[in-house]
């Protein structure tokens, strides 16, 4: 049987849903043709079209999560751009699930979102806060729009990262970590450029409250426009931007809202121009350098460990959370 790890549901080989988490009848529209599957690049491929059409000379070529750079080198990131959500009584989000092996940091810009886990630990993070969630050993969640803040709708930013922990660190305890815009503070850019929040990590004087497993660097960079930013960050580090707003060059290369700017190993120095106001997210850590596997919502080294993973989940070994 094959299970979607995200949304819990359980196909037959046949196609058809044996399972939805919560549910005591299963629509029939629940099901696929059948599913073939393939392991490519170190993802599982499922074809839920006609099986007669299904051929691995049409999988598309991808980034193998192998890579234990894939995040930062490929722009994998799950950003969620500016939307307006209208107001609801159902808030929109995602149910129970699971996940093991790194972290989901979540940086609210705009909107409130709320988690729950299996651990009991929780929380609402509202515009300026984050959420750093170890899930390590093992977790499930949920993560939803807070309840009051759907009711009214409005516009939702927000950024959530996937952050690896390394082999000696994923089967620590989970750990929880509600970090409020005035634990993150703000501290003055140089010459009016603007203003730098610091997750994680230092800028100056200036230390985030997360705390982090390997040396990360996490920045909310304000940028007026008013003048240049120099940043510089040990060379064989990882050094990412993300654009949240706004336009501006990184090293004389332009880089527009929604664009990943991941830094060559030989430049992490950094000079970032903005022509008119402008908001970054900068990402820095040192390289972990393990094998990754990743599957769904686990990020391990070994195939063994992904599939130890999945029969700890079904057995009931993450614990328990009401949807
Ligand atoms: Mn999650």
């Amino acid at each position: 049987d094959l299970r979607c790890m995200y949304h819990g549901f359980k196909f037959a080989p046949s196609g058809r849903c044996v399972e939805i988490p919560g549910e005591t009848t299963i629509p029939e529209i629940a099901r696929v043709a059948s599913y073939p599957v393939e392991s490519r690049h170190s993802w599982i491929w499922v074809w839920i079209g006609d099986p007669a059409k299904a051929d691995a000379a049409l999988i598309p070529p991808a980034v193998g999560l192998d890579d234990a750079r894939w995040v930062l080198r490929h722009g994998q990131l799950d950003y969620a751009a500016p939307f307006d959500f209208e107001p609801t009584e159902h808030p929109g989000g995602v149910g129970v699930h699971p996940h093991r092996g790194f972290e989901t940091v979540t940086l609210a810009f705009e909107g409130s979102v709320a988690h729950h886990d299996s651990t009991g630990a929780g929380g609402v993070i509202h515009p300026g806060d984050v959420q750093w969630m170890t899930a390590a050993s093992g977790v499930l969640h949920k993560e939803y729009h807070e309840a009051e803040w759907a009711r009214r709708g409005g516009r939702f930013h927000m950024v959530q990262l996937v952050v690896n922990l390394p082999a000696a660190h994923k089967m620590d305890p989970p750990r929880y970590q509600g970090l409020t815009a005035e634990q993150i503070g703000r501290s003055d850019l140089p010459d009016g450029a603007g203003i730098v929040r610091v997750v994680a990590g230092r800028y100056g004087d200036h230390v985030g409250p997360a705390e982090t497993v390997t040396p990360i660097n996490l920045w909310d960079l304000q940028l007026t426009g008013a003048a240049p930013v120099q940043l510089s960050f040990p060379r064989d580090e990882t050094v990412a931007l993300l654009v949240l707003d706004g336009s501006v060059t990184v090293n004389g290369t332009a880089a527009n809202h929604r664009d990943l700017v991941v830094l060559d190993d030989d430049g992490t120095d950094l000079t970032v121009d903005a022509a008119e106001p402008a908001r970054l997210l900068l990402l820095n850590g040192t390289r972990i350098d393990e094998p990754v596997v990743a599957y769904g919502p686990f990020v391990m080294n070994t195939r063994t460990q992904i599939m130890e993973a999945i029969q700890d989940f079904e057995s009931g070994a993450f614990g328990h959370l009401d949807d």
